[in-house]
């Protein structure tokens, strides 16, 4: 070997180390053990516990893109660094008794499973591991499909394809989720529902495409007003939102609302049909404080939307473009 452990030739006989016979329609014929390793149609290779591989067969070389001569006694760090770590504690593992684990590598664009078997000498000594890698490519590449795609429909479970907002289910069960977690501190808890006013009008006079234009502007505007804030937007209905503020105590979930209304005013959308001839929204914010109430948290939760709803209206009546508060 030279000093980077590659095999530079050897002196010897070649021997058969065993053989088998195969019966095929009456005729037996004789295949060595040795050609069956070599001429594999997978990869294959027995790696001894200094991490030099002693054997390995024709597809191993393939998959490594050097010869055979070139690999024997080469370091496994060397031809798949991936592999040379997870042999060790497999070595580790396997000396205190455990099990060797598969292992999943990415060798020259393709991904292989490489299943390890220890290698035992007359003395039940692990001397060596034998590996055989199975090419997983195909299987891979259809989970990562599978994982995107689970990943999309879980987007799209819990959004609104048009503002891109959270969606009413993912508002149902998130304000369910607050409710039960304020019930448990007796913390805060503030909601807020949002109404684009005289909306009806905006799409009668600019069209409904226009009207979708106009909603997302809105939404994404809202979004980025409480982007640092803490609370995030849900589409709660047509033209309607809500926000979700765990912790909020009313004064500060009053400033947040207010800024939203702000915000949405600022953009200075034309809308002939508004008082102010802009797009403006009314908002009605809820807050429970510290209620010690036995009810479930289900209850609280439609208590606290109902009384945030009530708010809206009273903005609404007051004249719209504002904000009105209530502790519940
Ligand atoms: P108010 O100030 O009292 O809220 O008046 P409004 O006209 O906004 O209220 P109303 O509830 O009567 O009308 C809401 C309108 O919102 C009716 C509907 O056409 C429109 N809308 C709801 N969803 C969408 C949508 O996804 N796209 C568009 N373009 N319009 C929508
Ligand atoms: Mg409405
Ligand atoms: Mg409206």
């Amino acid at each position: 070997f030279d000093d980077g452990y590659g095999l530079m030739g050897f002196r010897g006989v070649e021997r058969v180390v065993a053989s088998i016979s195969l019966y095929s329609a009456g005729i037996s014929t004789a295949i060595e053990l040795d050609t069956i390793y070599a001429t594999a149609p997978i990869a294959m290779c027995v790696v001894d516990r200094n991490g030099l591989l002693i054997s390995a067969n024709e597809h191993h070389g393939l998959l490594s893109g050097r010869s055979l001569f070139d690999t024997s006694g080469a370091h496994i760090s060397l031809l798949h660094p991936e592999l040379a770590e997870k042999l060790q504690n497999d070595f580790y593992n396997l000396d205190s008794g455990g099990h060797a684990s598969d292992h999943e590598v990415h060798i020259g664009g393709r991904d292989y499973a490489v299943s390890v078997t220890p290698v035992r000498n007359a003395s039940s000594m692990i001397t060596a591991l034998s590996l055989a890698y199975f090419d997983i490519t195909e299987r891979k590449s259809l989970e990562y499909k599978l994982k995107e795609a689970n990943e999309r429909l879980r987007y799209m479970s819990i959004h609104d394809h048009l503002t891109g907002a959270y969606n009413r289910r993912f508002f149902d069960a998130i304000i369910r989720r607050e409710a039960a977690l304020y019930k448990r501190r007796a913390g805060k808890l503030s909601v807020i529902l949002i109404d684009i006013d005289y909306f009806k009008f905006y799409n009668d006079k600019y069209g409904h495409v226009a009207g979708d234009e106009c909603l997302t502007q809105v939404a994404s505007t809202m979004q980025e007003s409480l982007a640092g804030v803490g609370g995030e937007l849900y589409r709660y209905g047509g033209e309607e939102f809500a926000v979700v503020l765990p912790e909020y105590d009313a004064s500060s979930a009053h400033e947040v609302c207010e800024s939203l209304r702000a915000a949405v005013y600022d953009l200075k959308t034309p809308h002939t049909g508004s008082d102010c001839n802009y797009v403006t929204i009314s908002a009605g914010v809820a807050t429970m404080h510290e209620t010690q109430e036995d009810a479930p948290a289900a209850n609280l939760a439609a208590k606290l939307v109902k009384a945030a709803d009530a708010a809206l209206y009273q903005a609404k009546n007051a004249g719209r473009n504002r904000v009105e508060a209530v502790i519940v």
